[in-house]
C-alpha cells in the first residue's frame, strides 16, 4: 500500500484531501455478503492484524481524478483478485446470473460502442479486457464477430477465446476493431499503463470503448467499502486519462447503465481511437466539473433529477409499448385481412 501515491493519470503529487472514513472490522456483521468479503480482503490481505483502516478521499489538482490513499499497487491487487476467487469458488458454481439482463447489458454495450464511434461492428475482431467470462460479447457475437477475452476468470463464456489473464500473454501482434473495457478502469492501481498497452493492439481504425462508473456526486466517494473501487472519475478527468495515456476522444459523456442488478446507475462512457496523425495533446482538464459534481448546485441537481426522471419515463413507456404489442397481438390476428 502506498501513503503517497502519485496521480496513476498525470503522475503529478499535488492532492487535496477531500474526506476521509475510518472501516472497522467489528462493522462486517451487519454487511450483506459481498461487502463482508471485501471487509476480509481489507483486513486480513492488505491490513493484516488491524482491527481499523482509515482512508482518504484526494483529489488530483493537476487532472481532476480522485484516488484514495494509502493506495493499493498492484500486487496489492493480485493478492485481491486470488483472495477473492479463493472465497467466492463455492459461489460461482452456484451463482445464478439474470441471464436477459446480461443480454441487455450486452446489447447496450454494443449499441453506445457503434453510435458513439460512428462505425459498424459487425464481424469485427473485438477484444473484451477485463470482461469476467465475458457474457457483454453476446450482442457482439451475434453479429459475427470475432470475440477474445483477458481477464482472470477461466471459465469464458462458449464461442469466445480467452488469450490470457493480463495483456502480458497477449501476442505482441494481435490487433483488434474493438477493445471493450466496460467497468474495469476503476478497478486498476495503473489505468494509463494498461491503457498504454491497449493502444498497441488496436488496429490503426479500431475503436476502445470505456465505461466506468459516475460516483462523484455531492459528497467525496468514500464508498461502503474501499476494496473495489480504486479510481473515481468525472467525464474530464477520464478524457484526461484517454489523452494522456494516447488516445483521441471521439466521445466522452454521463450517462446510465445497466447493473448486473438490473437496476440503473449512473456511469460514463467514452470511445477512444489512435490519433490519425502524430500525437495528442491532452486538453487541460477541466477541475471546475468535479468541483461542481462533489457540491451540485440546485440547477446541477434538478437536471440530474430531470435526467433519471426522464429515464423512468423511458422505461416506463417501453413497457408500455410492450404490454400493448402483447395485448394487441390476439386482436390484430382477428382483424380481416392483416
Ligand atoms: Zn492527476
Amino acid at each position: 500500500m502506498l501513503p503517497f501515491p502519485h496521480c496513476p493519470a498525470c503522475r503529478g503529487a499535488a492532492w487535496r484531501v477531500l474526506g476521509e472514513k475510518t472501516y472497522r472490522s467489528a462493522d462486517a456483521a451487519v454487511k450483506s455478503r459481498y461487502v463482508q468479503l471485501r471487509y476480509r480482503v481489507l483486513f486480513e490481505t492488505w491490513f493484516p492484524g488491524e482491527d481499523a483502516v482509515r482512508i482518504e478521499s484526494i483529489f488530483c489538482e493537476q487532472c481532476g481524478l480522485i484516488i484514495y490513499r494509502p493506495r493499493p499497487e498492484s500486487a496489492d491487487l493480485t493478492a485481491k483478485y486470488h483472495r477473492l476467487l479463493e472465497l467466492t469458488a463455492a459461489d460461482q458454481r452456484s451463482g445464478a446470473v439474470d441471464r436477459r439482463v446480461e443480454a441487455a447489458r450486452s446489447e447496450e454495450v454494443y449499441r453506445h460502442a457503434e453510435r458513439m464511434s460512428c462505425r459498424a461492428l459487425a464481424n469485427s475482431a473485438v477484444l473484451d479486457y477485463g470482461g469476467g467470462n465475458g457474457c457483454l460479447m453476446q450482442s457482439f457475437q451475434r453479429r459475427g464477430c470475432r470475440c477474445e477475452l483477458v481477464d482472470f476468470v477461466d471459465t469464458p463464456r462458449e464461442g469466445v477465446r480467452k488469450v490470457g489473464d493480463t495483456l502480458e500473454d497477449l501476442p505482441a501482434d494481435s490487433r483488434y476493431d474493438c477493445i471493450v473495457a466496460s467497468h474495469v478502469f476503476e478497478h486498476l492501481t495503473e489505468p494509463r499503463e494498461i491503457l498504454e498497452k491497449l493502444s498497441g493492439h488496436l488496429q490503426p481504425d479500431g475503436v476502445l470503448y470505456v465505461e466506468v462508473p459516475f460516483e462523484v456526486w455531492g459528497k467525496p466517494p468514500l464508498l461502503e467499502e474501499p476494496v473495489t473501487h480504486l479510481n473515481f472519475f468525472t467525464p474530464s478527468s477520464l478524457r484526461f486519462l484517454l489523452e494522456v495515456s494516447g488516445f483521441e476522444v471521439v466521445a466522452c459523456r454521463l450517462s446510465t447503465s445497466l447493473h448486473p442488478t438490473n437496476r440503473r446507475f449512473g456511469a460514463i462512457r467514452a470511445v477512444a481511437r489512435r490519433p490519425s496523425g502524430g500525437l495528442v495533446i491532452p486538453q487541460v482538464p477541466d477541475l471546475q466539473e468535479a468541483e461542481q459534481f462533489l457540491s451540485p448546485d440546485l440547477l446541477r441537481r434538478g437536471r440530474r433529477d430531470f435526467y433519471w426522471l426522464g429515464l423512468i419515463g423511458g422505461a416506463l413507456r417501453d413497457h408500455v409499448r410492450r404490454l400493448k404489442r402483447r395485448l394487441g397481438a390476439p386482436l390484430r390476428k382477428k382483424l380481416p385481412g392483416k
